[in-house]
């Protein structure tokens, strides 16, 4: 089995800009495309970054269980298609998730296994720049936006390990290195020293 990974975090922490960098920098990691309602964005392409679906497709797939997780942000659904992700990891292959808190936590219910790694922004302030940088939001719009940032940020206690994204390639670099260490753990072994055992004694 591969491992399952959660990259999460606060609104604005750059999740999907680290999980972009992280696709050229860990090509054996396989990422998992979403299924979303928003229209797709100048240079989206269906299939390779989202699969775009209306609402009533969408609907459709929750109702056959077809959804690992889901969560409803900012008006949108997005959820991750769960075939694609099991057969991906009972062919040994590592999947990547990268999902806002809500849905992060979901999959903890059901993949209590999964290794959940959380983002942080740097600092308040870089935080707040990054929230106000995409658009033309108002005052009380960017406070209410740090209010559920900081609020997010309380979800730390759920997740394995915090990697802050000051700069993306160190936080790739922590990413990579957590990645590295799970596999190294002492419980995937079992098998492969148990083996050895037997040929041992059989010998
Ligand atoms: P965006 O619309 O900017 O691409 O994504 C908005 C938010 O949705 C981001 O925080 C992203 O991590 C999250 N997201 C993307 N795909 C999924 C998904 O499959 N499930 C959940 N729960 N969140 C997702």
């Amino acid at each position: 089995m591969g491992l399952l990974i959660v990259l999460s975090g606060p609104a604005g922490v750059g999740k999907g800009t680290v999980c972009s960098a992280l696709r050229s920098r860990m090509p054996e990691i396989v990422y998992s495309v979403s299924a979303t309602t928003r229209q797709p964005r100048q240079g989206e392409v269906d299939g390779v970054n989202y699969f775009f679906k209306t609402r009533e497709q969408f609907q459709e797939m929750i109702a056959r269980d077809a959804l690992l997780e889901h969560a409803e942000y900012v008006g949108n659904y997005y959820g991750t298609p769960r075939d694609f992700v099991d057969r991906t990891l009972a062919s040994g292959k590592d999947v990547i998730l990268e999902i806002e808190v809500q849905g992060a936590l979901k999959v903890k219910e059901k993949f209590p296994e999964a290794i959940f790694i959380f983002l942080l922004p740097p600092s308040l302030d870089v935080l707040k720049e990054r929230i106000t940088g995409r658009g033309t939001e108002t005052a009380d719009v960017i406070d209410t936006r740090m209010n559920v940032a900081v609020e997010e940020m309380n979800l730390l206690r759920h997740y394995d390990y915090a990697v802050i994204n000051d700069e993306i390639d160190a936080a790739c670099d922590r990413i990579r290195s957590i990645v590295i260490a799970e596999h190294c753990r002492r419980e995937r072994f079992m098998p492969y020293v148990t083996g050895m055992k037997t040929a041992i004694e059989k010998a």
